[in-house]
């Protein structure tokens, strides 16, 4: 395991009104969350500061993406400095979703990574293959790739959480195995020890993320190297986070 507590991400995407918020969060407000576990919630931009004026305890707010650079002549995006200023702590970037819908590169997602960082946000970076890289067996060449372009734009990971992601996990129901899973994630720590440092390879949090739900959550926070979840909002965030699913989760570190 990486150090630090255990990390569960809800990515809430491009979903939600001012009323599915609304209920949300007072979900999120009556659960009783442990304090072993850092909670970080993604909301739209649009939904952020509702959010953040309404979620009491222990949750912790993310972006879903910010801009590569300073912010200025760029309609439609929002900048680091500007996350920061509002108070968001964290931002996810590289989620499969931009990586193939928005076409977004591994060196963009790396210039993203350090320019987030360097304005002080956290954060979560998404990695992974889709299912025709996987049947090719280029997982760890696409991974290794994915995470060079990270590597070659930053020098320090104390902010950087990786979420692995296979696309053919997300959003499908199709979970990778807790074998599957575990056998990544040691290749990425492994990745970290030779390209980076040993220390940053034992630090740092490795979160997984596909199709993630009350079943399988226990078998994979079970493996050495998951250190927490990436989920999307739906029923099963909800569920996620909800005591009884915490305590099967805790009871596996
Ligand atoms: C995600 O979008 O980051 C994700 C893991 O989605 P899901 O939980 O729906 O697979």
């Amino acid at each position: 395991k990486g150090s630090g507590k255990f990390l569960v991400g809800g990515n809430w995407k491009c979903n939600g009104t001012v009323d599915s918020v609304r209920k949300l969060v007072a979900d999120l407000n009556g659960a009783d969350v442990p304090s072993d576990i850092d909670i970080v919630v993604a909301p739209t931009f649009l939904h952020l500061g509702m959010a953040k004026d309404q979620l009491k305890g222990p949750y912790q707010l993310a972006a879903q993406n910010s801009w590569v650079g300073k912010g200025g002549a760029f309609t439609g995006e929002v900048s680091a400095e500007m996350l920061t200023d509002f108070g968001i702590p964290w931002v996810i970037l590289g989620h499969s979703e931009r990586r193939s819908l928005i076409d977004e590169s591994n060196e963009f997602v790396g210039e993203k990574t350090a320019y987030a960082l360097s304005q002080g946000l956290k954060v979560i970076a998404c990695i992974g293959e889709t299912l025709q890289q996987r049947e090719a067996n280029q997982v760890f060449e696409v991974l290794d790739a994915q995470l060079t372009a990270i590597a070659d734009t930053i020098a320090d990971w104390e902010n950087v959480v990786i979420a692995y992601e296979p696309v053919w996990a997300i959003g499908t129901g199709k979970v990778a195995s807790p074998e599957q899973a575990q056998a990544v994630h040691a290749h990425i720590r492994q990745w970290f020890e030779e390209k980076v440092t040993p220390e940053v390879a034992n630090s740092i949090r490795i979160i997984y993320g596909g199709s993630v739900n009350d079943s399988n959550a226990s078998n994979l926070a079970g493996q050495e190297d998951i250190d927490g979840f990436l989920l999307s909002l739906d029923i099963r965030s909800a569920a996620a986070l909800h005591p009884s699913h915490q305590d099967k989760i805790s009871s596996r570190l």
